[in-house]
């Protein structure tokens, strides 16, 4: 029997870095959490887990990190696998992949924490409706939480063009009644996740957005803003699908008033609206959970293991 491929996944975030082993998204054989403190000690916290399950499980074949950005995913790049621009302390300009790469000597997949969300999604969540037969098969994946965060599979592969997109900071139309508030986004005020992020619910109303009833009016607001969202990327990309996720989309019907605003917004014109039961299947819940977890990182071990052997890969 041969031995089965391990995979190092990491799912590094601004409070924590979650760090697994695993054969498949669904076949994960050990995890930890790691504290999010200065990235010299986190990231040798993350090695000794590594190390020490090598010798458990054995080597590695690849590596996947899903990371809080900005950052650069592009291969050649002098600076690929480091974060880039990040309001986090102390992260700023901080080579996350080449550590792994160099202990390790395997490929790493190093992308956003939505983006490979998106490929997960894509390859083994709701995405599995559209990606068998559908030539170009194309998915959105928008993370709706502390911030908002948007990417795209197209035909199985993340969108990048120059680096990764930033559909979180995308300009909507005002919702009625909301003309006065300023937003929370740190660079542009009233961007998409500056008006609909969890914590701009938080500002806008008072309370926490956990706190406010089903039927409040924050809801419709946050519909409308989402709603806008999914019309612009629909506009951009015409997506098969646009899968909503994050802890803000836990809302007991929030997703139902999100279809109902886009039809609204959608005017008849793009082909979810032609049909009711269409924008239902068009504008989902993710098929992985509300937060996709370790399967985002998996999915770019998978991909890096398969396309890139790890002498043609740059780590300065
Ligand atoms: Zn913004």
């Amino acid at each position: 029997m041969t031995r089965r491929d391990v995979y190092a996944a990491i799912e590094a975030g601004g409070t924590k870095f979650v760090c697994g082993v695993a054969h498949s998204h669904d076949e994960i054989l050990d995890t930890t959490r790691i504290a999010t403190g200065t990235p010299e000690e986190t990231i040798r916290q993350c090695l000794d887990f590594f190390k020490s399950k090598a010798k458990q499980y054995g080597s590695p074949r690849s590596f996947g990190i899903g990371s809080f950005g900005a950052l650069d995913p592009s291969i050649g790049s002098p600076r690929f696998g480091w974060i880039t621009e990040t309001p986090k302390a102390g992260w700023r300009h901080t080579d996350l992949a080449g550590p792994f790469a160099r202990q390790f000597g395997v490929p790493v997949g190093f992308d956003t924490d939505v983006n490979a969300a998106a490929l997960a999604e894509f390859r083994w969540g709701a995405g599995i409706s559209i990606a068998a037969g559908t030539s170009g098969a194309t998915l959105v994946y928008f993370t709706v939480g502390t911030g908002i965060g948007g990417g795209a599979v197209v035909g199985g592969r993340l969108l990048h063009g120059l680096v990764h997109p930033e559909m979180g900071h995308l300009k909507t139309p005002r919702a009625p009644g909301d003309l006065e508030f300023s937003g929370v986004c740190a660079y542009h005020g009233d961007c998409l996740e500056g008006l609909a992020c969890g914590p701009a619910i938080n500002e806008r109303w008072g309370v926490p957005a956990e706190e406010l009833e089903a039927d409040h009016e924050a809801w419709n607001m946050e519909s409308f803003y989402l709603a806008h969202a999914v019309v612009s990327v629909t506009a951009l990309l015409s997506p098969h699908i646009v899968v909503l996720g994050g802890g803000v989309m836990s809302v007991d019907g929030l997703i139902g008033k999100v279809r109902r605003e886009a039809e609204s917004a959608m005017a008849g014109y793009f082909p979810p609206a032609w049909g009711h039961d269409h924008l239902n299947d068009y504008i989902v819940k993710p098929g992985l959970g509300e937060t996709p977890g370790l399967s985002g990182a998996i999915a770019l071990a998978i991909d890096a293991a398969q396309s890139t052997p790890s002498r043609e890969r740059s780590y300065p």
